[in-house]
């Protein structure tokens, strides 16, 4: 476990066929999960926990950022365990109650890899149990834990970001990431909409970047600080391309 900012620990045990992060918040009323990487990882996860000199009943809620299998594939082993609220955005409560709706978009490579993925998703690696979500929350949201919940659709239509204003850092999601220390935008592959996951990143970097200095992803290194300059970095790009084409 790494330590990201003083109570926002990555649970880097984690094991998965992709690289994925699942982040634990430590507050006055216990711990919050966010994300709960691929199937398989529950029981690392509660390691976690106890590494921090805590119980699984300690673990309060979970939060989830989107509904793919390598940030819900342990949600419901550890909804079980801990018996903690699940939360997500009441627009991504679809995908959390019916997993298989998640397909790859709709491009041409999109469409020829929609059957291999529907087939890949009957294998335990990639099988989502259901679940439905005990609260769910719309942009704007304050949580207790000291969260604002920022919606960031397009990779999803329900994806969300959480920002600590007090604590000044964000926890992205998939809305951005952070691969090979290069800050980039969700992969079309898996991103029904393309142009709202940019104006998803413009609305990180424009309405909240102010509050931002460390952002930590769903994929990718953390960046500890300069999240804003480098938030407006992308945007910049993103959007320098979009007025080229
Ligand atoms: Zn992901």
């Amino acid at each position: 476990m790494k330590e990201i900012v003083p109570g926002l620990w990555d649970v880097d045990e984690v094991k998965s066929f992709v690289s994925v992060h699942v982040y634990l918040w430590r507050w006055a009323e216990g711990v919050t999960v966010i994300d709960t990487g691929t199937p398989g990882n529950a029981e690392i996860i509660l390691a976690g926990v106890r590494k921090l000199g805590l119980h699984p009943s300690d673990v309060k809620r979970i939060i989830i950022t989107h509904g793919d299998v390598d940030h819900t594939g342990s949600l419901k082993a550890l909804k079980r365990a801990t018996g903690a609220q699940v939360i997500c955005h009441t627009v991504e409560m679809e995908l959390l109650e019916h997993p298989g709706r998640r397909k790859p978009a709709r491009t041409p490579l999109g469409l020829l890899l929609r059957p291999i993925f529907a087939v890949m998703m009957l294998f335990p690696q990639f099988r989502v149990e259901p679940l439905t979500p005990d609260r769910t929350h719309v942009d704007s949201d304050k949580l207790p834990e000291g969260f604002t919940i920022v919606h960031t659709p397009g990779h999803t239509p329900g994806h969300i970001s959480l920002l600590h204003p007090e604590k000044r850092f964000l926890i992205a999601g998939d809305a951005i990431h952070n691969r090979g220390g290069k800050l980039g935008a969700p992969p079309p592959l898996f991103t029904p909409d393309v142009e709202n996951s940019h104006r998803s990143i413009w609305k990180l970097a424009k309405k909240y970047g102010d509050g931002i200095d460390t952002i930590v992803c769903g994929h990718g290194d953390p960046i500890p600080s300069g999240g804003q300059a480098r938030l407006n970095g992308l945007v910049e790009t993103l959007f320098e391309a979009e007025a080229k084409a």
